[in-house]
């Protein structure tokens, strides 16, 4: 293994996440900053750089080389020129943020930028659940629905870098509105806040759920861990809830095998931490739907590097740029 480390930073709505990483995706040293992301652009960059150079001052005590940075961004980018084009999830939006600019400014090393999700399916490729296949695809199911796809053992990042966007498959014709302006998107279906929401509406509807009793009566705590727990209690009204969104993911995953037919589908975010209640009722969801590929050959596991899949895939996507002059020098 060579001397170099990549250090990889992923920027989320509320902590923004550091690693030091080594070209095997282990992890050398791991921090984490409140991104106050309320702030203009300009100053959550500014803070991003300071770590960074903490993160650069640790490597070079230690003789390590940092070659280059990656940053993974949370919502839509041009990867190649590093511009933030929305990030919906920030109070500011960041439109038309050169972040790649500002970082490499700041920190005086070439930057490479990536969605955050498709960050999280490299790292999940090259270390985790997908280092031995060479297609697979992968659904995070967290806040919204992220996704990545692999091909011929690559990353795909597609003609305007929105390959992958699995959150956005219409999964209900005509139905609810989704943040993207389409109708019946995935996302507007399956997430943690999608969850919680259908909980809270079960709760006010009198039905008869331990989720009413774990937030001791109070819908402003009902959460997604208490959802899960009820599941894991095996309550009849979470399961419902869960077998609902288990299915559209299932068939969000039955459009993609009939795109791509990958060897693999992998299952990751917060939401995933259900477990096999979820992965179960995701199974049925791609039996009703698929018919060009034999349901049970579908190979669906669960996402291994959990916290710092962000931050090695981000390392690893400055890694592999390096040089291939999308990168700035
Ligand atoms: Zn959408």
């Amino acid at each position: 293994m060579g001397n170099r480390i990549f250090l990889g930073v992923d920027l989320g709505g509320t902590n923004t996440k550091f690693a030091l990483v080594q070209e095997g995706g282990e992890v050398l040293e791991r921090s984490s900053i409140r991104t106050k992301a309320m702030r203009k652009p300009e100053e959550v960059v500014d803070d991003i750089a300071s770590e960074a150079q903490r993160l650069l001052a640790i490597a070079r005590k230690k003789e390590r080389e940092v070659p280059a940075l990656g940053i993974g961004i949370p919502g839509r980018i041009d990867w190649e020129e590093g511009i933030c084009y929305l990030l919906p999830n920030f109070p500011n939006k960041w439109y038309q943020v050169p972040i790649r600019q500002w970082l490499e400014d700041r920190v005086g090393l070439p930057v490479g930028v990536i969605n955050d999700v498709r960050a999280i399916t490299l790292a999940e490729k090259r270390f985790g659940a997908g280092r031995d296949v060479e297609s697979m695809a992968m659904v995070a199911i967290g806040t919204g629905v992220g996704g990545g796809v692999v091909l011929n053992g690559e990353l795909v990042i597609g003609q305007h870098g929105s390959a992958g966007e699995l959150g956005h498959i219409t999964v209900e014709a005509g139905g609810t509105e989704c943040g993207c302006g389409n109708r019946g998107c995935l996302e507007a279906y399956a997430t943690g806040p999608a969850m919680v929401a259908a909980a809270i509406r079960a709760v006010v509807q009198q039905n008869d759920t331990l989720i009413r009793d774990l937030a001791e009566g109070d819908l402003n705590r009902v959460t997604t861990k208490v959802v899960s727990q009820a599941i894991a209690a095996g309550d009849r009204i979470a399961m419902e809830i869960m077998q609902r969104i288990g299915e559209y993911i299932g068939q969000a995953v039955a459009n993609v095998y009939v795109t791509i037919d990958p060897e693999l589908i992998v299952i990751g975010g917060g939401v995933s931490r259900a477990g096999e209640p979820l992965m179960d009722s995701i199974r049925k969801g791609i039996k009703k739907r698929l018919f060009m590929v034999p349901w049970e050959s579908v190979r669906l596991v669960r996402a291994e590097l959990d916290m710092d899949a962000g931050t090695i895939g981000t390392a690893t996507w400055a890694k592999e740029r390096l040089g291939k002059n999308k990168i700035r020098k």
